[in-house]
């Protein structure tokens, strides 16, 4: 989950309709949904951390958006939110927190372990349905199409694993870098990049500050690695817990 800053308000009072924050949200934080991470041309809706249902006083406020997609958004409903016991990519350093494995699945982080937040983490994974496993869909011709996040997260992990190949055999080739960074901001899936580019802090720096909001989030250092306790430069609440 990629970690994230929106910055200050671009209002000085709530929103009245919470509708009208999503161009600025979509300029600061990109098109993506802030849980699964794909990019999402079409229904990126404004996304309530703590639902408008159970805090009507925030409904309009824009530190509680967020962006989500269709299905990230329906799993998570009014489910009761406690910032302090769940992680967000606006206040924590969800890339810490959380590992993206070859196969679709994301676990706990040995970070989130060690620091006391694998139940944080796993609640996390619950709240948005990111735990939910690969469901397998076969074409006519018995092809598996990836349908479902997990299912399209094997498929951006494949393509970042591609472009690694292609890179790793001409590693001063600018342009095929700059093709991959173009990739990556193409598909989304900003944590899976970053995994697969490990070790290669100039690729993880382009991708750093291909995504908007990612840099602002101070969750990187100069080498692209993470830094932890996420600095939450908006003190908000419950942030900095990794
Ligand atoms: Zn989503």
């Amino acid at each position: 989950m990629r970690p994230v800053r929106r910055g200050d308000s671009p209002q000085a009072t709530d929103f009245d309709d919470y509708r009208r924050a999503l161009p600025e949200l979509v300029y600061r934080l990109g098109c993506y949904c802030s849980y699964c991470e794909r990019r999402i041309v079409t229904m990126l809706a404004v996304e309530h951390i703590e639902a408008q249902n159970n805090v009507p006083l925030l409904e309009g406020r824009w530190t509680n958006f967020l962006l989500a997609c269709v299905n990230c958004n329906s799993t998570k409903k009014d489910k009761l939110v406690d910032l302090s016991l769940l992680l967000f990519p606006d206040r924590d350093n969800t890339l810490w927190a959380l590992n993206y494995q070859p196969d679709g699945t994301i676990t706990p982080s040995a970070a989130a372990i060690a620091n006391g937040l694998n139940v944080a983490a796993l609640d996390t994974l619950e709240l948005t349905g990111l735990n939910v496993p690969v469901r397998v869909t076969l074409d006519e011709n018995g092809k598996q199409v990836a349908l479902d996040r997990a299912s399209q997260r094997m498929e951006a992990f494949g393509e970042a694993l591609t472009m690694k190949l292609v890179i790793d055999k001409a590693p001063s080739n600018p342009d095929l870098r700059w093709m991959a960074v173009r990739a990556a901001v193409a598909h989304g899936f900003f944590s899976i990049w970053m995994e697969v580019f490990q070790g290669d802090p100039q690729m993880r720096n382009a991708l750093i500050d291909a995504f908007p909001g990612t840099r602002a989030s101070g969750c990187f250092d100069t080498n692209g690695d993470p830094v932890s306790p996420a600095p939450n430069p908006d003190g908000l609440a419950g942030g900095g817990k990794i």
